[in-house]
């Protein structure tokens, strides 16, 4: 799997194309305002072939520049219900958006457990509600690699004071990755990469960031 790493908009956004060479199968997680053109630099350059767009959450930072990229690759849009109508009806979240963004209809509601292809790779659906009341994290065991997106970041968690967030799943979400193997590498929504087993307080993360 190679993973290209885009930083974008008023909050330094992480947008992730990912993709395996052996079909050149791609696909973007977390497309943030203004990361399209180079999204679609990348892709062209590289030869790739984009299947779909996975969705974290749907905090208007990552959800920017979905539509863009939807309309240009008739791709379909992968969220979690809980966090699907923000998708559609950006703003309708609560959390105040700076930007305009344009809304696009959500393809596939991802569960707990499913299996999602990139090429001949799989990334496993894991609900970490919190930050947002339908975060997922995408896990793939064979390549030791967690998308976290703002659920857990390099010493630290989402925020918890969003109109939607339910800081009370928090905990137990973060529990969930701390059973993953310590080796695997946690490519966060913002900030730099860590590993599951560099966070070693995510078992008592409410003493630290529960009030
Ligand atoms: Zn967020
Ligand atoms: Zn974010």
């Amino acid at each position: 799997m190679i993973i290209h790493t885009i930083v974008s908009g008023p909050f330094q956004t992480n947008a992730y194309v990912i993709s395996c060479p052996a079909t050149l199968q791609a696909a973007i997680i977390d497309p943030a305002p203004g990361s399209a053109p180079a999204i679609i630099d990348y892709l062209t350059k590289n030869h790739l072939l984009a299947s779909k767009i996975l969705l974290t959450h749907s905090h208007w930072d990552h959800i920017a520049d979905v539509a863009p990229l939807k309309n240009k690759y008739k791709i379909p849009v992968y969220v979690h219900l809980l966090d699907a109508n923000n998708v559609e009806n950006p703003g309708s979240d609560g959390l105040p958006c700076w930007i305009d963004i344009e809304g696009t209809k959500p393809d596939h509601y991802v569960k707990a457990g499913e299996k999602v292809p990139v090429g001949n790779a799989t990334f496993e659906v894991i609900e970490t509600p919190g930050h947002t009341p339908g975060g997922i994290c995408f896990y793939s065991q064979e390549e030791q690699l967690l998308f976290s997106g703002d659920t857990l970041f390099k010493g630290t968690i989402g925020n918890l004071s969003f109109p939607t967030a339910r800081p009370s799943l928090m905990w137990g979400s973060l529990s969930k990755l701390a059973r993953l193997p310590p080796d695997t590498r946690v490519l966060p929504g913002h900030g730099e990469a860590t590993t599951i087993g560099a966070e070693e307080w995510l078992e008592r993360a409410e003493e630290f960031f529960g009030n």
